[in-house]
């Protein structure tokens, strides 16, 4: 339930609501704009329903929502979500912000030179595996906390944040060490206890969607996140599968401008794993910015021929140089800004 106030309520007509809601047992998270308070309620809907809030003063209606997710909805917040690291890159809200680093952390050297690379390019945020989740178990997983200290020197360096895998929730407040943002790959985007977690940690979580994820799943999966008291959160759409083989994922495009109206949150777009081809990353990158999308991650190596995961969709420096340059009109076109750090 959303229990709308009135223009520019008070403060003590605010508080008053929130401590009737504290005192049935509900949880109540506020959305305040400049013009209209709106209290997100969570809890018995019975018992909420019993206390007729509408009579309370300063309150303007009552909202019933039927949706499973109501803290991610627009309805409950109207405004983007800007989500700001304290590097000063952001994303949301017009900020536009290009994430960009190999699929996993190799070494230090590899690291480094990405990071020079795509910092000078535009990047806006470094990302990089440590714990890798893999198809086969013989398949290169990672460099687990040697990775994450790697990819933290590197992008210290070049003032960029850290965007890495949290892979397994008993690994969380170790990566929390050294990562700014927090992401929750496909494979994981529906382990609830993980969400439950990383929403009650304070930092910006990255949540991808799940391979045959639907968009109220997407959403009711970032409730989680909201709920546990966290706010800045960045939703990711990395292609779905469908009977398609050619392209490793398809990418829904639909789905980004769809979430946009549903939910307030900053959407970015993975076109290296929506696609698994390097030739078709830059064309989906630019398809993005147009369907609104607030970013793209983009795998990026020195040397693709040679990467330990994710080769033939990775681009190299050159390659994410041309592509940076080639959104620039469109984000022109699109009202976006560059979300790094200036
Ligand atoms: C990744 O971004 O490194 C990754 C493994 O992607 P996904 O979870 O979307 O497959
Ligand atoms: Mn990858």
């Amino acid at each position: 339930m959303l229990v709308v106030m009135r223009d520019h309520a008070s403060r003590s007509d605010i508080s008053h609501v929130v401590e009737v809601l504290e005192g049935a047992g509900a949880q109540a998270h506020l959305s305040q704009g400049e013009v209209k308070t709106i209290i997100g309620v969570i809890g018995d809907r019975e018992t909420i329903y019993s206390l007729e809030l509408e009579g309370l003063p300063g309150v303007e209606s009552i909202v019933r929502v039927l949706k499973p997710y109501k803290l991610v909805s627009r309805e409950f917040q109207p405004e983007d979500t800007v989500v700001t690291l304290s590097q000063g890159s952001s994303i949301g809200g017009g900020a536009f912000a290009a994430i960009a680093g190999p699929c996993s952390v190799e070494s230090p050297e590899q690291m480094t030179t990405v990071a020079r690379a795509v910092s000078g390019s535009g990047a806006a945020m470094l990302r990089g595996g440590a714990y890798k989740p893999r198809t086969s178990p013989y398949a290169f997983q990672g460099l687990g906390v040697d990775g994450l200290r790697m990819m933290r020197e590197a992008a210290d360096e070049f003032g960029l944040p850290v965007v890495t895998e949290v892979l397994d929730v008993r690994d969380a407040q170790t990566v929390a060490e050294w990562a700014d943002v927090l992401q929750v790959g496909a494979r994981n985007m529906q382990n609830f206890m993980m969400l439950d977690e990383l929403g009650k940690m304070g930092k910006p979580v990255l949540l991808k969607r799940g391979l045959s994820a639907t968009i109220e799943e997407v959403l009711s999966a970032a409730e989680y996140v909201l709920k546990g008291g966290n706010r800045d959160l960045i939703l990711c759409e990395r292609g779905i599968r469908t009977f398609e083989t050619y392209t490793r994922n398809t990418l829904d495009l639909a789905a980004v401008a769809a979430l946009k109206s549903l939910t307030h949150l900053p959407i970015i777009v993975d076109p290296s794993h929506a696609t698994g081809r390097r030739e078709l990353v830059a064309p989906m990158a630019k398809a993005a910015v147009v369907a609104g999308a607030d970013g793209i991650m983009v795998e990026v190596h020195p040397d693709p021929e040679r990467a330990r995961c994710d080769g033939p969709q990775s681009l190299d420096m050159p390659g994410f140089e041309d592509l940076m340059r080639g959104l620039v009109p469109l984000m022109d076109l699109s009202g976006k800004h560059s979300g790094a750090a200036s």
